[in-house]
């Protein structure tokens, strides 16, 4: 029930998953529905087949998000969707249908970065005022935090992320998409560690030649599972140097980690002796919404309505390239 508070409809729509989430001013989560898309075997995401899948199940998510709020959807105060980053045909089926409701509810409409939202529901769940932030997902591998009016940017991935290491290794070995979880289930029963590349520059990591030797050394028919270990230890040591150096650094009383990889009890365990490392707290993002879900937008949507931050219809268009370090963040204050 609405019962006097604010609440958003937020709509997720950037890659694989088409979420949607109400969340009120408090910060409770009334409704978090999604349906991820899942490319045929072997393939990644076509961008346009991801596109269909959020036209054929996005009213369905929506109205079963208000219908389990309990909110009906004139109670609705305003509608936020992802602007980007991600795929531009994904991103635009979801806010055609945000700008569809905004204009029939008669209210306003927010653009909401992904990457933010990650970001935001993490903080929210976790009660971490000020962390150092390390964004682990399909399309993010970044260490951040606020800093004067923005989240800035501490280093991230020269080329691909740590989610599409996973993702790509276990699509060319052959296994389920999404790849991350299996090749933690597989890491566990590796016994040895093969030489992969390790490449760290300043405060930035590179995983692409890490890729490529990973698949050369499976096609040589090293065992599945110590590739799947090592891949691991190596991509999560590069990532743990670079946020310790950025820990150091910023003195960031508290390290967080958010994401779809946030998921990986290893790189949780490396990140929380990271954290003990520099005398900082530990925080990881609850499982539920550590993957890409309406509720990073609803309630990260919510804060941007908040500070006036809407945007006309007209003005809505999406932005595929859309960097965290590009947006106000009004809500932190400073
Ligand atoms: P997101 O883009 O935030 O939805 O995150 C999706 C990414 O998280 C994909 O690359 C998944 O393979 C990855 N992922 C999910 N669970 C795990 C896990 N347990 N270990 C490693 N990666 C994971
Ligand atoms: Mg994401």
């Amino acid at each position: 029930m609405k019962a006097g508070k604010l609440v958003c409809l937020g709509i997720e729509c950037t890659a694989h998953t088409f979420g949607a989430s109400v969340v009120n001013e408090d910060g409770e989560v009334l409704s978090d529905v999604k349906d991820v898309y899942k490319p045929p075997p072997g393939k990644g995401i076509h961008p346009r087949e991801g596109a269909q899948h959020h036209s054929q199940v996005g009213a369905r998510v929506v109205k079963e998000a208000l219908e389990r709020a309990g909110v009906n959807a004139y109670e609705v105060d305003v509608v936020a969707f992802s602007a980007g980053p991600g795929l531009g045909p994904c991103l635009r089926t979801g806010a055609t249908l945000a700008r569809a409701m905004a204009a029939l509810l008669n209210k306003p409409l927010v653009r909401v970065n992904h990457a933010i939202g990650h970001i935001e529901i993490a903080r929210l769940t976790t009660r971490v005022e000020d962390p150092l932030v390390v964004l682990v997902s399909g399309g993010h591998t970044t260490i951040t935090t606020f800093v004067d009016g923005r989240y800035r940017v501490y280093g991230e991935t020269l080329d691909i992320t740590l989610g599409n290491l996973l993702d790509s290794f276990a699509r060319e070995a052959g296994l389920p998409s999404p790849g991350g979880p299996v090749v933690e289930d597989l890491a566990k029963k590796g016994s040895k560690i093969i030489e992969l590349p390790y490449v760290v520059k300043g405060n930035d990591v590179s995983y692409s030649g890490l890729l490529t030797a990973a698949i050369e050394r499976l096609r040589e028919g090293a065992r599945l599972e110590d590739l799947c270990l090592s891949i691991q230890e190596y991509a999560f040591s590069m990532l743990a140097e670079a946020t310790e150096r950025a820990l150091a650094f910023t003195e960031k009383p508290a390290l967080l980690l958010t994401g779809g990889v946030a998921a990986n009890e290893r790189l949780k365990e490396i990140m929380r002796a990271v954290a003990d490392e520099q005398g900082a707290s530990f925080h990881v993002v609850p499982l539920k919404y550590a993957g890409d879900c309406g509720a990073q937008i609803a309630w990260t949507g919510l804060l941007h309505f908040k500070h006036g931050d809407v945007v006309a219809i007209e003005e809505s268009f999406v932005k595929p390239r859309w960097r965290l370090d590009e947006v106000d963040v009004p809500w932190r204050g400073g």
